[in-house]
């Protein structure tokens, strides 16, 4: 993630600038990739984008990473019922072309 040098804010999604001071120069920095579920939903039906329907029933979680930002992504388990509220996860990617790979999370 982009962490702005001047305030040491964390920037998700990307930003051009930082949001809290303005500062254009920021940095990008490796985190641990681990995270606690801070929130989550189980969807059942697919209504839009029918190419989600083989995966259903999937998660789609808020993760609270170690350092503080939250994003949103799977969360892969072999059952959806096993993913709580609170539960440690850890950052996977997805290569879905040779430059574009996806964060997804598991369960740790
Ligand atoms: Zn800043």
């Amino acid at each position: 993630m982009q962490r702005c040098p001047s305030c040491r804010r964390l920037h998700w999604l990307p930003s051009p600038s930082c949001q809290t001071c303005g500062n254009p120069e920021l940095l990008w920095e490796q985190l641990k990739g681990v995270g606690t579920v801070y929130t989550f939903t189980i969807v059942h039906k697919v209504v839009r984008n029918t190419a989600f329907a083989k995966m259903t029933p999937y998660l789609i979680a808020v993760v609270e990473l170690d350092e503080g930002p939250r994003m949103i992504a799977d969360v892969q388990a072999e059952s959806p019922d096993l993913v709580k509220i609170g539960s440690r996860v850890e950052v996977t990617f997805d290569d879905i072309t040779p430059e574009i790979s996806l964060p997804r999370f598991r369960l740790v």
